[in-house]
C-alpha cells in the first residue's frame, strides 16, 4: 500500500502559477524514477479537463488515462508553497499532492488522506509548516472519529458462548474497517467489564486501524461465569475517540434504561440511544459504480458538481454503511474509497430526491465523465481468462519434441492434466436472495458430491481425512447462515460465498495458530472450488491413472502439496531450473521439465506426454517406437537407481581412495530422518527459511529451537550445516512485507535482509546455540558478498555465543555471489569453512535470473567461469586447512559430480533423494583423472563444450 512519508515532500517552494508548480511536480516525480519525462503533459491536461483542487490549501494533480504508460511505479511526491499557488476558481494551493499511478492503487492513499480532512481549515497550518514531519502531522493526524453504524450492531447472533460472542463482534468491526487481523485474539485475552442488566464491555487497541464500537446480542440465552450475557460492546479503542460515548453510555445505564440495549428488536434504536450514526428515511437510490478506477478524483469532482447544483442535502454511502456522506464534498467521495463494483446508495433530502436522485442516476450511469466499460450484468455467464494468455499459442502437434529445462530427473509417461487458474468475473448483485440462495445448495451439493467421491477413491488416510474436513466445512451451519445474511443484501451468490470465505479464512488466520492458518487454507481451496462450480467453470477430472501435470508456472507450495502417487511428472509453461518449485520437485523425486514455453498450455486434457527430466525434453503423443526406448531407459534407470540404493550407507570413496562427504540440503526439520535413512552423512544445508514458511507468522525462539532440536536429534552425531534465514529473490515471507524492488535478487536478500533487521537474526542464532546441546553446530551466511556482512555477523554470533556457551560451533559463509569467490583469499583466513551456492553463484557470474522463462536453460554451473570461481574458492580455503562443499543443485549433476571432486570439493550437498546416486557417481571415479578432468573443463569456452567432455569420458 502506498504510505506517505517524510522523504516525499518538499518544503518552502515557489510557483508564480499552477503551470510552474505543475512543472515543479512533474520533476519531482521523474526525478525520483516514478514516471518518464512527458508525465508534465498528463498533469496539464488533467488540469484542463478541471480543476484537482481538493480542499483545505490542498491540490492532488495526476495524469489521464493517456499518460499511464509514462508511470513506471505508482507513488506520490508532495511540494509545500509557503505563498501559495492561484489554482483557479480562487482557490489557492499550500500544499499540492502529485500522484503518479498506473491503476487504483492509490485510492486507499486519498481514502486516508481525505479522511485527515476534518472540520478546521487545514489550510494555515500547512502554509505555516516548516518541517516535512509536520505536514505528515497534519496530513494523518487529526483526531478520528469513534464509527458506529448500523453495520456495527449485530442483534441475535449466533453465538454458542461467550466467546464466539466476542469473536461476532470483533468480526463486525473488522467488516467495518476498524480492526486488522489479530482483533479478535487481543480483544478475547481481555477481562470482560460487566455493566449490569447482562450488558459486557470488551476493549483493545491492538491491530486497531480506526476507532470503532460494535454491540452484539446473542440469539439464544448466554452465561459467562455466573451471569447471564444478554448483549456485549466491543470497543476498538483509539485514543480518547469513545470517551463521549462512554459517558452517554454510562448515563443511560445509571438512569436504569439499560433494557434499550438488551431488549433492542432494531439497530436505529441501540444506535439512537447511543447517538451512533443513523441513515436518514430519506428517498434512496442504489446504483453500481462502474468506471474502472472507482470513484477517483475526477469523477467524484464530477458527481461532487451535480450534487452541489441542488438546493438539500444529498449522501452517499457504500453498501453497507450507515448514515453516509455528503455527496457534495470532494475529499468526502474519495474517503469512500468507491471501486468498481460496489454499490453507492445514494439518498437525498424529500423536498429535492425527485429531481437530484435521477440526475445523479443518469451522470453515475453515463461513467461521471469517464468512458464506461459496462459491468456484467446479474446472472449473466462470467467471463473466464485463463492467467496469462493474452493470445494462445498454438499447442504443440502429436509428434512434437520440445527441449524445454531440465528441472528434476527421471522419465515420466502418462496424460496430460492442465490445472490453470481460471480468473473468475461474476456480477456483485444478485437475482434476488431465494434465486441466488438455490443456486448455492446447488453448487455446494455438486462439490459436496465430487468430494466425496475423492473419499471414496483415496487409499490414504491422511489425504482422506483432509477430504473429510472439507466436507464438514461445506455443511458448517455459521457459515451458511454468514453467507445468507449477505444474500439478504441482494448480493450475487457468488459474491456472497466469496466474501465469506475470505472473511473467514482472514479470521483464522488472525488467531496465529499453525493449524487454525492451515484450516484457512483449506477455506479457501473449497471457496475456490464452490466459486468455479456457481460460475460454471469445471476443474478437470484427476485422470485414473498417474499423470503429467501441466501449469504456467508451479509455486513451491503447489508442488509441495502435490500427491507423489498420482502425479507421475510435472511440466511448465515458465519457471527456471534452480527456481524453488524445481528444487522442491526433485527433492520430491517428481520429474519435471520446466520452461517449455506457453504452447503446451494449449494441450488438450489427457494428451499423452512423455517427459525426460534429465535432458530436459518432453515428446508430445510419442509414437510406440520412441515410447518402448523411453520405457527401456527407465527400466535401466531403475535398475541402476535400486544397485545405487542398496548401497547408499556406504561411504562416497573414488577408486584410488579419496572421500568425498555426501549430505543432504533439506528445507524442513522433519525431512532428516529420511535423509539420513536415504545415506546422507549428514546435513549440508539446512534452508531455514522453508522452516520460517511453514509458520503462518515469525517462529518465536522456542518454536525454532525446537525445529533445529528435531534435525540435531534425528542426526543422531552426524554434523549438521545450518543457513541463517535467506528471504528476498524468489523467496519473500508472507508476514514478512519488503518493499517492492526493481532487481529483488540483487536488493535486500539474504545476509543483507538479516543485517537490516538484526533481532530477527540474534532470535535465530540464540535458537541455534539453545539447541546444539553439546553437538556440533556449523552455521552459515547466506549471499555474503563483502567482508564486513561476513564480519557483522560473526560478531553477532560470537557475541551470543558468551551467553550462550555452544561446544563446538564452525562459523561459515556461502560462496553464491562472484565478488564472495573472488574474495575467497582474504575470507579463508576468517571463515572455518565455505559452502558454495552455485545456483546463486551461476545466475550472478552469467548474469542471468535463475528462474527466467527462457533464458535459464543457459544458467549452467558447468560454464568454465563458475567453474574457475569453485576452483579459486577451493584452493583459497585448502591453502588456509579449511574445508569446501557445494550445496547448489550443480553437486546432484551426474555430469558435474566428477569435476567438482576433481576440483577438491570436500564435500557435496543434494537433495535426499539424489544422494545414492551422487555416492554411486564418485565411487566410479579416480581422482586423479577428475583432476585432469578439470584442469581440461576449465580451458573450455563453454558450458555445452564442458558437458560434451564429460560425456565423453563417461
Ligand atoms: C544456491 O544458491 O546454490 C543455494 C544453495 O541457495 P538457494 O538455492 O536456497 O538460493
Ligand atoms: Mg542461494
Amino acid at each position: 500500500m502506498l504510505e506517505l512519508n517524510a522523504t516525499q515532500i518538499q518544503m518552502g517552494c515557489q510557483a508564480t502559477d499552477k503551470q510552474q508548480a505543475l512543472a515543479l511536480l512533474a520533476d519531482a516525480l521523474v526525478a525520483d524514477g516514478l514516471v518518464a519525462e512527458g508525465y508534465l503533459a498528463g498533469l496539464q491536461a488533467r488540469e484542463a479537463q478541471g480543476s484537482t483542487y481538493l480542499g483545505q490549501g490542498i491540490a492532488i494533480p495526476h495524469g489521464t488515462p493517456q499518460t499511464r504508460d509514462k508511470v513506471f511505479h505508482t507513488g506520490v511526491r508532495l511540494i509545500q508553497f509557503p505563498e501559495g499557488v492561484e489554482w483557479g476558481d480562487g482557490q489557492t494551493v499550500y500544499l499540492a499532492i502529485a500522484i503518479a499511478a498506473r491503476s487504483d492503487e492509490h485510492l486507499r492513499l486519498l481514502q486516508l488522506l481525505t479522511r485527515a480532512l476534518g472540520e478546521d481549515d487545514l489550510s494555515p497550518a500547512l502554509r505555516e509548516a516548516t518541517a516535512a514531519e509536520q505536514i505528515l502531522e497534519l496530513l494523518q493526524g487529526a483526531p478520528q472519529a469513534l464509527a458506529l453504524d448500523s453495520q456495527l450492531i449485530g442483534l441475535g447472533v449466533q453465538a454458542e458462548d461467550f466467546d464466539e460472542l466476542i469473536w461476532q463482534g470483533a468480526r463486525l468491526l473488522k467488516k467495518a474497517g476498524c480492526a486488522d487481523a489479530g482483533f479478535a485474539n487481543s480483544l478475547a485475552q481481555g477481562t470482560p467489564l460487566p455493566l449490569g442488566n447482562g450488558l459486557w464491555w470488551l476493549n483493545s487497541d491492538e491491530t486497531v486501524s480506526r476507532p470503532g464500537l460494535a454491540f452484539v446480542t446473542p440469539a439464544t440465552a448466554l452465561r459467562h461465569g455466573e451471569q447471564p450475557v444478554s448483549g456485549l460492546f466491543c470497543l476498538a479503542s483509539v485514543g480518547e475517540a469513545h470517551r463521549q460515548l462512554l459517558e452517554r453510555l454510562c448515563d443511560l445505564l445509571i438512569n436504569g434504561q439499560g433494557a434499550t440495549f438488551t431488549h433492542a428488536t432494531s439497530s436505529r434504536s441501540v444506535l439512537e440511544a447511543l447517538g451512533g450514526e443513523v441513515a436518514p428515511d430519506w428517498p434512496a437510490l442504489r446504483i453500481v459504480l462502474a468506471n474502472a478506477h472507482g470513484l477517483h478524483a475526477r469523477p467524484a469532482k464530477a458527481l461532487s458538481e451535480i450534487a452541489q447544483a441542488f438546493d438539500g442535502d444529498i449522501r452517499v454511502r457504500l453498501d453497507e454503511q450507515a448514515a453516509g456522506v455528503s455527496a457534495k464534498s470532494l475529499s468526502k467521495l474519495l474517503a469512500l474509497g468507491a471501486r468498481r463494483g460496489q454499490t453507492l446508495i445514494f439518498s437525498a433530502e424529500p423536498s429535492i430526491a425527485a429531481d437530484a436522485l435521477p440526475a445523479i442516476e443518469a451522470a453515475v450511469r453515463e461513467g461521471l465523465g469517464e468512458t464506461v466499460e459496462p459491468l456484467p450484468a446479474a446472472g449473466s455467464a462470467p467471463a473466464v481468462t485463463p492467467v496469462a494468455r493474452a493470445t494462445p499459442l498454438p499447442a504443440p502437434e502429436a509428434g512434437a519434441r520440445l527441449q524445454a529445462v531440465a528441472a528434476a530427473p527421471g522419465i515420466a509417461i502418462g496424460p496430460a492434466l492442465l490445472r490453470l487458474v481460471p480468473h473468475l468475473e461474476y456480477a456483485q448483485q444478485g437475482q434476488g436472495r431465494e434465486h441466488e440462495r438455490a443456486r448455492l445448495d446447488d453448487a455446494l451439493a455438486q462439490i459436496e458430491a465430487d468430494i466425496q467421491r475423492l473419499v471414496e477413491a483415496s487409499d490414504e488416510a491422511s489425504v482422506r481425512d483432509i477430504f473429510v474436513t472439507h466436507q464438514a466445512m461445506l455443511r458448517d451451519p455459521a457459515l451458511r447462515e454468514d453467507v445468507d445474511a449477505r444474500l439478504a443484501q441482494d448480493l450475487s451468490a457468488e459474491a456472497a460465498w466469496n466474501a465469506e470465505i475470505e472473511a473467514a479464512a482472514q479470521q483464522q488466520e488472525a488467531l496465529h495458530d499453525a493449524l487454525l492458518a492451515e484450516r484457512a487454507a483449506d477455506l479457501r481451496d473449497i471457496g475456490r472450488r464452490v466459486l468455479a462450480r456457481l460460475c460454471g467453470v469445471e476443474a478437470p477430472r484427476e485422470p485414473d491413472e498417474p499423470y503429467i501435470l501441466v501449469m504456467d508456472e508451479v509455486a513451491p507450495s503447489d508442488v509441495a502439496s502435490l500427491n507423489r502417487q498420482r502425479v507421475a511428472g510435472i511440466l511448465t509453461a515458465r519457471g527456471g531450473a534452480t527456481a524453488h518449485s524445481a528444487i522442491i520437485a526433485r527433492a520430491l523425486g517428481i520429474p519435471a521439465v520446466v520452461g517449455a514455453g506457453e504452447g503446451v498450455l494449449a494441450l488438450a486434457q489427457g494428451t499423452p506426454l512423455l517427459l525426460d527430466g534429465e535432458r530436459g525434453l518432453v515428446r508430445v503423443a510419442p509414437d510406440a517406437q520412441v515410447l518402448e526406448q523411453a520405457q527401456r531407459e527407465r527400466e535401466a534407470n531403475q535398475l541402476r537407481r535400486e544397485r545405487a540404493h542398496a548401497e547408499r550407507l556406504q561411504p562416497a570413496v573414488t577408486r584410488d581412495g579419496h572421500a568425498v562427504e555426501v549430505v543432504a540440503n533439506i528445507g524442513a526439520s522433519g525431512e532428516t530422518a529420511e535423509a539420513v535413512d536415504l545415506g546422507a552423512e549428514g546435513i549440508g544445508l539446512l534452508r531455514t527459511e522453508l522452516v520460517f514458511m511453514d509458520h503462518p507468522q515469525a517462529p518465536d525462539q522456542a518454536t525454532q529451537e525446537a525445529e533445529y532440536r528435531r534435525v540435531l536429534d534425528a542426526l543422531d552425531g552426524r554434523p549438521l550445516v545450518v543457513r541463517t534465514l535467506d528471504v528476498g529473490g524468489d523467496k519473500p515471507l508472507p508476514y514478512w512485507p519488503m518493499p517492492a524492488e526493481e532487481n529483488p535478487f540483487l536488493g535486500v536478500r539474504g545476509i543483507r535482509l538479516s543485517l537490516q533487521a538484526p533481532q530477527l537474526l540474534e532470535t535465530q542464532l540464540r535458537a541455534l546455540f539453545a539447541s546444539a546441546d553439546g553437538r556440533a553446530l556449523r552455521i552459515m551466511f547466506p549471499m555474503v558478498g563483502q567482508v564486513e556482512e561476513w564480519r557483522a555477523a560473526r560478531d553477532m554470533a560470537l557475541r551470543l555465543r558468551k551467553e550462550i556457551p555452544v561446544a563446538d560451533l564452525q562459523l561459515g559463509i556461502m560462496i553464491e555471489v562472484p565478488s564472495a569467490a573472488l574474495l575467497a583469499p582474504v575470507l579463508a583466513r576468517e571463515v572455518d569453512f565455505f559452502s558454495v551456492g552455485t545456483n546463486d553463484l551461476t545466475q550472478y557470474t552469467l548474469a542471468i535470473d535463475r528462474g527466467h522463462p527462457t533464458l535459464s536453460a543457459q544458467a549452467d554451473g558447468l560454464h568454465p567461469s563458475v567453474l574457475r570461481l569453485i576452483g579459486m574458492t577451493v584452493d583459497a580455503a585448502h591453502a588456509h586447512g579449511k574445508w569446501v562443499g557445494v550445496c547448489g543443485e550443480l553437486a546432484g549433476d551426474m555430469l558435474a559430480v566428477p569435476l567438482l571432486v576433481g576440483l577438491g570439493v570436500d564435500e557435496l550437498s543434494v537433495s535426499a533423494r539424489s544422494i545414492a546416486l551422487v555416492k554411486a557417481r564418485v565411487r566410479e571415479l579416480d581422482l586423479k583423472h577428475s583432476q585432469a578432468l578439470a584442469r581440461d573443463a576449465l580451458l573450455l569456452d563453454s558450458a555445452a563444450a564442458v558437458r560434451a567432455l564429460v560425456e565423453e569420458q563417461r
